[in-house]
């Protein structure tokens, strides 16, 4: 699922200007949706945050209940002049209990007609969300029981953000159930862990095509002006992606994607046709850039259908049938091609592989959100490291001006908060740094293979990762996924040293400021650089607020460091007190008496320098004659010991030894004996 707050919004308009530009942040008085209403619909942006009441608490579920559904056979007839449905729902489900006395399912804000079990009238009782139903015959364990609910219920208006819903402005017909709304029009057992086979039939007037999950089998006018259509789903679903969408759409033939020849198309408001088939056009090749990826795609056809979700803003990945908001279409000019990417990568990522209860969310968004950016790195670097951008900017954002938590398991408000998208494919960008392609991507493959059609958690996912990488994650995970907030990195004091084996060390200072968060403990990536070399290393990180880093094995004595050139890291970082003289830089220029001296070989003197600047060291014979530079260029604040070893041309005698340098300058006298 993707909603579009202005904010995000201005965040994907200005991607191609993020390489040099940082984009407006509003103050959080225009943080709404960006829609207005069209006539005759109503819209409360303040709506967005708790649309659902308070079921969203439902996060608890356990994966296991008294029995497990198994399929459902759906019939829906929607009589849009009086804003109702009627519906008639076989559940089959086997028993898990001996015997199965009691059975409770969801179903909220409809009318039940009669309950059947094997086709026997049972008693049912309904509380809140939830109707029992008491079997005459208990079912005793493993048995199938077929228990059919005939129902109906309300068409909602399109301020609604659950349930079946009718927008009259734009005549569509639509279902949008995350996490718990589904139930706001289908009986089912309404936690995404118990996944269901499905069929689909909707009988309505024929001036509507209507789409659903799995393959369409029938669409056949069966009386005059009414069609009957229906979807076979036989790909395990959990409730909140099963859908249908109607409309007089123009369906528009995508081709096909992926090495199976998936068939693609686009279900368009028909004056949106040209609109459509372009914004839409490039899915094939998106499949064929996720196969590879991810891993084959899990299911047998991709549809798109235009519909007013989220005010026309937002998008829903229901099963093999995206549900796509029509103004994203209607803006043009693939300004939101990365919705379409972000919903295609759900297709695996929350929809073969769902999550075990939404305490695990991130297995959902984090992954599609990185998906989308994994289609832009496809297009271009810049366009994946805009993609990069934006999302560390709405994170940011968010965590600055509305609230600090833990992806796993978010506040219900925040359930689809920034977190859980944008730090969330930050983290997975994290992952693939530490792990390399090559096994970041096995572990996804692995990660889909083991959970395929079925649920995961996130300590799963971990698992799957740290198998394909040999890699232990726990910190990682902890300090990214199970507690809040990012690094605030400040880089101070970078002292080389020459060893004796002729290499470089260097020590750097790292100060951690953040606060209500953990001292992160990931490797970094910072490049080295002296004039016309540069060195990219990896350093480790100890968990303490303060330390020093020791950077061993350089070739050449760095002047200057650049901290994540790549861009692999979500965090702030703060370099300009390797600069500017952090606690330890030298106060004054000092230079100190050569040693040995005299001598023989090679002598060598320490230089401090209290600022980063241009220096030189140079040597001069008693005529003034310089033989030797030992040094030039820009060169770090810090302590720096300077060697001269003559070369053998070079005779015996007294020598003077220069050094310019920011602070000061000063000369050495020393003896060469031969
Ligand atoms: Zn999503």
């Amino acid at each position: 699922m993707k909603r579009f707050t202005r904010m995000t919004i201005l965040a994907a308009l200005c991607v191609p200007l993020l390489i040099t530009a940082t984009s407006a942040i509003p103050p959080p008085s225009v943080r709404a949706l960006a829609g207005t209403p069209l006539p005759g619909e109503r819209w409360d942006p303040g709506s967005m945050r708790l649309p659902f009441g308070p079921q969203v608490c439902e996060i608890a579920a356990d994966s296991v209940h008294s029995y497990d559904a198994l399929h459902l056979e759906i019939e829906i007839q929607p009589d849009i002049p009086a804003d109702l449905f009627d519906a008639v729902v076989t559940m089959s489900v086997v028993s898990n209990e001996d015997p199965l006395s009691q059975l409770s399912f969801h179903l909220a804000g409809c009318t039940i007609d009669s309950i059947l079990a094997d086709g026997e009238a049972v008693a049912y009782s309904a509380a809140g969300e939830l109707v029992t139903i008491t079997f005459d015959n208990p079912p005793p364990l493993g048995d199938t029981v077929d228990v059919t609910v005939v129902y109906s219920g309300l068409l909602r208006g399109n301020n609604y953000f659950g349930g079946m819903i009718y927008s009259s402005t734009n005549d569509v017909l639509y279902t949008f159930g995350e996490p718990y709304t589904t139930r706001y029009w289908l009986a089912c057992y309404d936690l995404p862990f118990d996944k269901v086979t499905s069929r689909v039939t909707v009988i309505m007037d024929s001036e509507y095509r209507v789409l659903s999950n799995g393959v369409r089998t029938e669409e056949v006018e069966i009386a005059p002006g009414v069609t009957r259509t229906v979807w076979d789903n036989p790909d395990p679903i959990s409730t909140y992606l099963i859908s249908l969408a109607a409309h007089p759409y123009a369906v528009i033939d995508g081709g096909t994607g992926g090495e199976n020849d998936i068939p693609v198309s686009f279900w368009a408001y028909r004056p949106d046709s040209a609109q459509a088939a372009y914004e839409f056009g490039r899915t094939a090749e998106m499949i064929d850039v996720f196969e590879g990826l991810f891993g084959p795609y899990p299911f047998n056809k991709y549809d798109q259908a235009m519909a007013p979700i989220f005010n026309g803003w937002g998008a829903m990945e229901h099963q093999t049938a995206t549900t796509y908001g029509y103004r994203l279409v209607e803006y043009g000019g693939r300004t939101f091609e990365s919705i379409v990417a972000h919903e295609l990568g759900h297709q695996w990522w929350g929809d073969m592989v769902g999550p075990l209860t939404f305490a695990h969310i991130w297995l959902n968004e984090g992954f599609a959100s990185y998906a989308d950016a994994l289609w832009a790195e496809h297009l271009s670097s810049s366009a994946f490291h805009g993609r990069m951008s934006s999302f560390r900017d709405s994170y940011m954002y968010e965590d600055n001006n509305e609230l600090r938590y833990p992806i796993y398991d978010p506040p219900p408000n925040f359930l689809f908060g920034s977190a859980i998208y944008d730090k969330g494919a930050w983290v997975l960008h994290m992952l693939r740094y530490l792990m390399g392609d090559d096994d970041f991507f096995a572990g996804l493959q692995l990660y889909g293979q083991t959970y395929a059609y079925g649920s995961a958690t996130i300590d799963e996912f971990q698992g799957a990762m740290e198998l394909a990488s040999g890699l232990d994650l726990d910190s990682f995970f902890d300090e990214w996924i199970y507690q809040a907030g990012y690094p605030i990195y400040h880089f101070s004091n970078l002292v080389p040293r020459l060893q004796g084996d002729g290499t470089y060390t260097a020590s750097l200072e790292l100060y951690q400021s953040q606060t209500n968060a953990p001292i992160f403990t990931i490797p970094l990536p910072l490049k080295f650089f002296t004039s016309g070399r540069d060195t990219l290393v990896r350093v480790e990180v100890a968990p303490e607020r303060t330390q020093t880093l020791n950077i061993t094995g350089l070739e050449f004595s760095p002047t200057w460091m650049s901290y994540d050139p790549e861009q692999w890291i979500l965090a702030l970082a703060d370099v300009t007190e390797v600069a500017e003289g952090g606690e330890g830089v030298p106060r004054s220029f000092v230079l100190s008496s050569p040693w040995p001296n005299p001598f023989n070989a090679e002598t060598s003197l320490e230089i401090s320098l209290p600022r980063r600047g241009e220096w030189s060291v140079d040597v001069f014979d008693l005529l003034g004659r310089r033989v030797a530079r030992l040094a030039d260029g820009v060169q770090a604040p810090g302590v720096h010991r300077v060697l001269w070893r003559p070369d053998a041309g070079t005779s015996s005698g007294v020598y003077w030894i220069r050094v310019i340098a920011p602070g000061g300058e000063a000369t050495r006298r020393v003896v060469l004996l031969k």
